[in-house]
């Protein structure tokens, strides 16, 4: 079996490089879907109140027989939630569904930054979350750089992680770059742009000479790049597919080639706009 690579994060967390994504996985058959995925070997589950799936991802932890610590999960505060009493609640209400003590990470799912609640009141909120030990590490998705430094110059608290969109279209290379320089990981969202770049010639092309598949290829490229990505399938071999990276190796050129590939095209929403609260 292959060796998933651990990534440390600014607190000194450790979180494996290569998870499952649960996006789009109905709440009905998010138990098998990520039972399978233990059974193949992920020991990283990214899920988020806004899926409503949380309870099946806690469902198959449990069924797994695998020990809590084993197992790296990751939820999302619901953008219904930003201010800080319904920050407290939300927190509460997805460590139940769950069925989990602490989370290993919890982010702000979206800025919001043109709502009428600050993402710094937000902010201000998961600090209080981490110190009352409800998640190991804190850290937020979809922030753009001015985001990101008015966390930081506010409150002094680095996020951990920083979930934005990336794959061969959308490089996002600035915002990763400025995390970086900040101790932020960054953590690849729709890593093959939703299967959006699996037929690119260049990735056919680098697939057919390392003998593994563009999906393969691309995953490869995110790891290769330093990013914690996290593939969602419902389909088992694909599940065993996106986990089989850690035998082959890309060429730098080949990297670049695949970097070279950016059309700063999103298949998501601009974070810079994007506004909607659930009610
Ligand atoms: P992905 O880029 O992971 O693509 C998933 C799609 O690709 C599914 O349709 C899947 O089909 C298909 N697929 C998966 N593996 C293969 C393969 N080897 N060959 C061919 N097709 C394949 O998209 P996601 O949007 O799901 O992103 C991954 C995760 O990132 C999410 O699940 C979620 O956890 C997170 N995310 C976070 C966001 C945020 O705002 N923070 C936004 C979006 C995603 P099938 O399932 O039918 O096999």
């Amino acid at each position: 079996m292959s060796t998933v690579p651990q990534i440390t994060l600014n607190n000194g967390v450790t979180i494996p490089q290569l998870g499952y994504g649960t996006f789009q996985i109905t709440p009905e058959t998010t138990k098998d879907a990520v039972l399978t995925a233990l059974e193949v070997g992920y020991r990283h589950i990214d899920t988020a109140e806004m899926y409503g799936n949380e309870a099946g991802v806690g469902e198959a932890l449990r069924a797994s027989g695998l020990a809590r610590e084993e197992v790296f999960i990751t939820s999302k505060l619901n953008n219904s939630f930003h201010r800080r009493d319904d920050a407290l609640r939300a927190t509460q209400d997805s460590l139940s569904a769950l069925g989990v003590e602490a989370m290993d990470l919890f982010l702000i799912h979206w800025p919001l930054p043109t709502i009428d609640v600050d993402y710094l009141e937000t902010w201000k909120a998961m600090i209080e979350i981490y110190e009352a030990g409800q998640s190991r590490s804190i850290g937020v998705s979809n922030f753009q750089i001015p985001h990101l430094q008015r966390l930081i110059d506010e409150t002094s608290v680095v996020p951990a992680v920083n979930q934005i969109e990336v794959h061969p279209y959308l490089t996002n290379d600035a915002v990763r770059t400025f995390g970086s320089e900040q101790g932020i990981a960054t953590e690849a969202w729709s890593p093959i742009a939703q299967g959006g770049v699996l037929e690119d010639p260049v990735l056919v092309d680098i697939a057919e000479r390392v003998g593994r598949t563009t999906a393969q290829v691309t995953l490869r490229w995110h790891i290769q790049r330093g990013d914690i990505v996290f593939p969602k399938s419902v389909t088992r071999s694909r599940i065993e597919e996106n986990f089989s990276l850690f035998d082959f190796e890309l060429s730098d050129q080949d990297v670049a080639a695949i970097s070279g590939l950016n059309k700063d095209e999103r298949t998501g929403p601009n974070p810079d706009t994007f506004d909607y609260v659930p009610e």
